[in-house]
């Protein structure tokens, strides 16, 4: 039977939480699937900083780099937050995306057809929407040097080569072919050097893929229109800044940013994350949706594995659960059968996944 070897990090606030209940589900797939999975855990984050002084020990790296792929939780925290930068939890998450080289982040966005009423927007507005974040994940200003403080004075960089530009729109070419042959790509090159150049690469590399139609949109507009007419959009190619505030942005689309699944990868590793934190305010109390977590299982099994079944099980366990009316106490509404806390959450998506044949 093949054996598939996860390095989990769990990290801080929910993320323990929200990745038992992942495991839950992934393990209740492989029970009548053909494989199974050996899981190794590793620390990152302010729990790290705790143990070790370290927020991403090389242990950590190491393990990942053993694994066939990294199922992920949250970091951070208030804890930690007056910690020298590079001693914060977040400090750790970033090298660890550097070291792995994971340069392209998947954010799908879909909207639940059960769960129209729980976003803030209205139905006729969100209904249907199936979108694509690609977001480069290793560049950019959250990376570029330099970068410091002096006194009253601080500074960051926000600097892309060509060469990072031409692998992330390969990316997003590639997913448009699997999907509606549409990318938006989406930069401030009225105001940013950058964002020029930016353009310029996506359409060199546009030229590549004559079925896919281009279009350019500057951030402050996206981010207006992923509101006023989301249905727009198939795939969003953009930068590591722009895609981190506007999938958060789409999160809203589908209801709560506890729903949402992240892929992050590019080499031989890919990292699977919820697209959320570790949402401090809410830890411990056992009412964090894990949906955004076991969607993220179900990326890895499909993108890292290639279990598509299983992967297709775990996507319509979740559906199963949310038109059975169970919902956690961030997508209640008047539909809501029941208000589940995350444990039953997860054991009711593990027990629909275990029966569910797409
Ligand atoms: P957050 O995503 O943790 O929380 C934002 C809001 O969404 C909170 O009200 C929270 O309760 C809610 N929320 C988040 N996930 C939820 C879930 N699964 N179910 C129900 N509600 C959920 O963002 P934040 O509050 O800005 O940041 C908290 C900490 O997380 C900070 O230390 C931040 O740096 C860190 N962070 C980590 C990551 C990561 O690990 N990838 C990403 C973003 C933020």
């Amino acid at each position: 039977m093949k054996k598939y070897s996860i390095a989990l990090i769990k990290g801080d606030g929910i993320g323990p939480e929200i990745i038992d209940e992942a495991v839950k589900v992934l393990d209740a797939v492989a029970a009548s699937e053909a494989f199974d999975f050996s899981y190794e855990e590793f620390l990152m984050g302010g729990c790290a900083y705790d143990l070790t002084g370290d927020p991403l020990p090389q242990e950590t790296i190491d393990g990942a780099f053993r694994s066939d792929a990294v199922l992920f939780g949250a970091i951070g925290g208030q804890k930690w937050d007056n910690l020298p930068r590079e001693k914060r939890p977040e400090s750790g998450l970033l090298r660890f995306r550097k070291e792995l080289g994971v340069f392209a982040n998947l954010r799908p966005a879909v909207v639940y057809d059960e769960l129209v009423n729980a976003s803030s927007l209205k139905p006729s507005v969100v209904q249907g929407v199936d979108l694509m974040v690609v977001r480069e994940l290793i560049g950019g200003i959250y990376f570029g040097e330099p970068k410091g403080r002096e006194g009253d004075r601080a500074f960051n960089t926000m600097v892309y080569a060509r060469y990072e530009i031409e692998r992330i729109a390969h990316v997003a070419f590639k997913i448009a072919m699997e999907r509606d042959k549409r990318v938006c790509s989406v930069d401030k090159a009225n105001v940013l050097d950058v964002s020029q150049l930016w353009r310029e690469v996506v359409e060199e590399v546009a030229k590549e893929y004559p079925e896919v139609s281009l279009s350019h949109m500057y951030v402050d507009n996206a981010a207006m229109q992923l509101i006023r007419d989301p249905r727009q959009f198939d795939v969003i190619l953009t930068g590591n800044i722009f895609g981190d505030i506007l999938s958060d942005e789409a999160s809203m689309l589908s209801g709560s940013i506890g729903l949402l699944p992240s892929a992050s990868v590019g080499n031989k590793i890919g990292v699977y994350e919820p697209i959320h934190g570790s949402a401090p305010d809410i830890a411990g109390q056992g009412i964090a949706n894990p949906i955004a977590t076991i969607s993220s299982a179900s990326m890895m099994l499909r993108y890292a594995l290639g279990e598509t079944k299983a992967a297709d099980r775990i996507d319509a366990a979740i559906k199963k659960a949310l038109s059975e009316g169970y919902r956690t106490k961030d997508i209640a509404d008047f539909d809501a059968k029941e208000i589940c806390s995350t444990n039953e959450m997860g054991s009711i998506i593990a027990n629909y996944a275990a029966k569910c044949k797409r």
